[in-house]
């Protein structure tokens, strides 16, 4: 992915969450880096490409904290799915899959994410029944095809829904029980293998695609495995990411089973540190959101997935001021239908305005555009690297077209495009160097083509999961009444907006 030629960007304004509220600037690239950025005019090597800029506002590319790749086939299969309502959907989303579909649903999320400004993901990409090296390579070459940077981090439970939540079982009657009983997961093991072996085979450079660990959910995997995912991550020097106290279900679950958070317990078997990622995090007390803190970690805030699934409000504010780095995901298209990330930035602002009537406790535009470039570089290990408009940074940029009705005038940029912008603005997408998507076309791949392979696969899954689908439907109502009941339960957070 190295530029041949400098290339110099002239005539834009420029927008990052530091110094640049849309002032002109030209940038010069060398290679697949930023080599300077300076007023109009900046000095470039003759042979440089001049791209011209005019009416164009470059910002960093938007880094998404928290996506399912695998999950992008399943668009707008459910409507009032809280997330255990979601988890009790799994075989209707990627259990079906053969490799080739873990390609395609992988690519289909880098598509949506490139045209939508994204330019790189943490993706917590699922494989059933377990990780698989050949399904993480597939996903990982769908991005190095599309032209994406990308965390995969195979998503794993020793444990399966069922087990995780004590009395579920026992809530269904007879004849539902009997059909999902005999479901067990793979052991940890198994998966840690996989993990092995695909860490050890991966085929891609690091700054690009790189592997990283997704124990998913604390109390759908058993302590040693959990601690086996730590064992393997010091190995190899991999990040971890787990979703955290996402539902009230979660938090009530957990303190019963461990009579202490679910982060304290993740704290206590050594999950925490600096490549830790905890996704949602909704409901952390204030001792969790310091553990989080003093170990470094990071949280991927996924305002749009929270409310979609009725998760409630994560505090976001109150984990920065903590001294979190907070990031910002999506999530995946079954719970928040796109894969959105200024959509995301803006409702993580808005959403920080209902917890407080304190203005000074509000998110601001800059802080939104923070968390989804720089917060989320840091969550991704790409620090220093990616998330920025400055020398020595990756040049991963997005262009977004001025001349939008949006803009007429443009008076400050960054809460423009925080409060205003859809990606509907999105005209070029820029990964180190090379542009990706040009005049809102992505040039890496044949869209038409994509889209036809998408149907033809979705049509196929969609009739080989039609028993499934049956028993989803039948399931459904004992989960949600089960789940709404622990979800009654006093616990000493409050996320509901009812309550
Ligand atoms: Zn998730």
């Amino acid at each position: 992915m190295t530029a041949l030629r400098p290339t110099v960007i002239r005539g834009a304004r420029l927008l990052d969450a530091e110094a640049r509220q849309g002032e002109a600037g030209d940038i010069l690239i060398e290679g697949d880096v930023i080599a300077e950025i300076g007023p109009p005019g900046l000095a470039a090597p003759d042979a440089a490409t001049v791209i011209d800029g005019t009416d164009t506002l470059v910002m960093p590319g938007l880094v998404n904290a928290h996506t399912h790749g695998d999950a992008s086939l399943a668009k707008g299969l459910g409507d009032r799915w809280s997330l255990e309502l979601l988890i009790n959907a799994t075989p209707l989303t990627s259990e079906r899959f053969r490799l080739e579909d873990k390609y395609l649903a992988a690519k289909l999320a880098a598509v949506e994410m490139a045209l939508g400004g994204c330019t790189a993901c943490y993706d917590l990409f699922s494989e059933f029944p377990l990780p698989s090296p050949e399904g993480l390579a597939a996903a990982g070459r769908a991005y190095s095809d599309v032209g994406l940077r990308a965390v995969i981090a195979p998503m794993m439970a020793d444990r399966t829904f069922w087990q995780a939540i004590p009395g579920l079982l026992e809530a269904l009657p007879d004849a539902l029980r009997g059909e999902v009983e005999h479901t067990c997961a793979e052991p940890g093991d198994a998966s840690l293998a996989a993990c092995r072996k695909a860490i050890k085979d991966w085929p891609f450079a690091k700054d690009q695609v790189r592997l990283a660990l997704a124990p998913t959910i604390p109390h759908h995997c058993g302590d040693s495995f959990l601690r086996g995912c730590r064992t393997l991550a010091d190995e190899f020097g991999l990040a971890i990411q787990s979703h955290l106290a996402e539902s009230k279900i979660q938090a009530v679950v957990g303190m019963r089973k461990y009579a202490r958070t679910l982060c304290a317990h993740l704290d206590d078997l050594g999950i925490i540190g600096p490549d830790f990622t905890a996704a949602h995090a909704v409901w952390v007390d204030e001792d969790d959101m310091r553990r989080l803190a003093d170990h470094g970690a990071s949280v991927a805030h996924n305002p749009t997935s929270n409310l979609r699934l009725g998760a409630g409000v994560a505090r976001a504010r109150a984990m920065i001021d903590a001294g979190v780095n907070v990031a910002v995901g999506t999530d995946a298209c079954t719970c928040s239908d796109s894969l959105d990330m200024f959509g995301a930035m803006r409702l993580a602002c808005t959403l920080s305005r209902i917890c407080s009537p304190d203005p000074g406790r509000w998110l601001t535009a800059e802080d939104a555009l923070r968390m989804a470039s720089e917060g989320g570089a840091r969550a991704l290990g790409f620090e220093g690297t990616i998330g920025r408009l400055a020398a020595g940074y990756k040049a991963d940029l997005v262009f977004l077209d001025l001349s939008h009705v949006r803009y007429a005038p443009l008076n400050h940029a960054a809460r423009q495009v925080v409060f205003a912008e859809t990606g509907s603005a999105v005209r070029h997408v820029m990964v180190g160097g090379r542009f990706i998507v040009e005049d809102g076309r992505v040039l890496t791949v044949d869209l038409e083509a994509l889209r036809a392979e998408v149907e033809q696969a979705n049509e196929r899954l969609r009739r080989q999961s039609a028993d499934a689908a049956r028993l989803v439907q039948r399931l459904e109502p004992v989960v949600a009444g089960f789940c709404a009941g622990l979800a009654m339960e006093p616990y000493h957070v409050h996320r509901y907006a009812d309550a």
